[in-house]
């Protein structure tokens, strides 16, 4: 069984510590690797789609969360407000009403819109200590969220970009949706209650969901609490399903933040708020990853991407220098020199590293290294130089492939 949880401690990706916490798992150098990766994945993918990013802080004051409705609706789900002289401050449930005011602290008009805010941010969740465990839930989350302020017309055509651009991740981090969601409210008091905008956000979903020719199933009660929204549900190995990614078109909250926009014809006009994560939380995500791919990732997000093996100590310094060179070109390569073990306990070892370099005798009077991929294929032997090239243009491309055509 692949348990994230197991195998991000054997790996030595993250772990916990009970005086650190329960849900407030840390990174190790490893671990914090895929991360960092896969952080810079999303920030150059949304910069090439057009997004503009921005930081905002992890709290706030009560009456910030009170004006978006969370105090209302969300409060089971916060941390409970820290007093600070006169007023009340709270750690973030979400970044939606930091982003609200960073629209509303410019006036803008109509020719700057679509206008993409994102930001790769903390925001904080007062799970039950019972559910805690591993990535999945934790109270501490870094959330790949974004805003996309426009107008009425432009959503339907943001909001199906934003679903393309998930697409296209899942595709680069060879994970899969298991199906999609469209999530409406339920019956109860946790859902603003404004038929109107719901029907109308809720039409515009459907629009989004039907042009793109993706199946999916309506799901009452999985709203958020301002609207309807698209969600991405991914299943791990035991069939348990959770939501990665969503998409959702919001009218409420640039009603209760009273955001504008000066339109064409010089009046104000009310934008219409998209909210969209690609990768979700960056927990779950890595959570995700190292299951699916049973901690063998991705060449471009793979902690160790290539692992130098001299067969014995005469080969040692040879195989420091393609270690160098390899460093040198961005790679994140390692000696795995005779002190740890034979030959054979040292391939074993480095099974999930996707490219080992095997250095003996006839390979160092030749310059070259004999290289074995982590899928078993034996490529033969090339120069260090030669290898590192070959691999540099696979973290570029961002694939999952090995080798060539692989
Ligand atoms: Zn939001």
């Amino acid at each position: 069984m692949r348990d994230h949880r197991r195998l991000g401690r054997e790996l030595e990706l993250f772990d916990t510590d009970p005086l650190m916490g329960a849900g407030l798992p840390y990174w190790l150098p490893d671990g914090a690797v895929v991360r960092h990766t896969l952080e810079e994945y999303v920030r150059d993918a949304e910069r090439a789609a057009g997004y503009r990013h921005v930081y905002s802080p992890v709290l706030g004051k009560r009456e910030l969360y009170e004006t978006s409705g969370h105090w209302d609706h969300y409060s089971d789900d916060m941390f409970p407000p820290m007093e600070l002289g006169a007023e009340q401050v709270v750690l973030r449930p979400s970044l939606c009403p930091h982003h609200a005011l960073i629209y509303r602290s410019r006036s803008h008009s109509y020719r700057e819109l679509p206008l993409r805010l994102a930001e790769l941010g903390g925001m904080y969740r007062s799970e039950l200590s019972g559910v805690l465990g591993g990535l999945t839930r934790v109270r501490s989350i870094q959330l790949n969220d974004a805003h996309i302020f426009c107008t009425l017309d432009q959503a339907v055509d943001e909001a199906r970009a934003a679903l393309e651009l998930i697409g296209r991740a899942y595709a680069d981090l060879g994970i899969r949706a298991s199906r999609h969601r469209l999530s409406l409210p339920g019956e109860g008091g946790k859902y603003v209650a404004d038929p109107a905008l719901w029907s109308r956000a809720t039409a515009l979903l459907r629009e989004v969901l039907d042009g793109s020719g993706i199946a999916y199933e309506e799901a009452e009660g999985e709203a958020a609490f301002y609207g309807p929204k698209i969600d991405v549900q991914i299943e791990d190995r035991a069939g348990r399903e959770a939501t990665l990614s969503t998409v959702q078109i919001d009218f409420h909250q640039p009603e209760r933040f009273d955001l504008h926009y000066i339109g064409a014809d010089g009046a104000k006009h009310r934008p219409v708020m998209v909210h969209r994560s690609v990768i979700g939380s960056v927990e779950r995500a890595v959570a995700h990853l190292i299951e699916e791919h049973g901690g063998a990732f991705p060449v471009w997000l793979a902690p160790e991407q290539l692992a130098v093996l001299p067969v014995a100590q005469a080969q040692v310094e040879r195989a420091e220098e393609v270690v160098r060179r390899a460093v040198e070109h961005g790679l994140r390569a390692r000696l795995h020199g005779p002190e740890d073990g034979t030959l054979g306990a040292r391939v074993r070892a480095a099974r999930l590293v996707p490219y080992q370099a095997v250095i003996g005798e006839r390979e160092a009077d030749g310059d070259l290294v004999a290289v074995r991929l982590r899928d078993g294929r034996r490529i033969g032997a090339l120069s260090g130089a030669e290898l590192v090239r070959r691999i540099g243009e696979r973290v570029r491309a961002r694939g999952t492939g090995l080798w060539e055509s692989a």
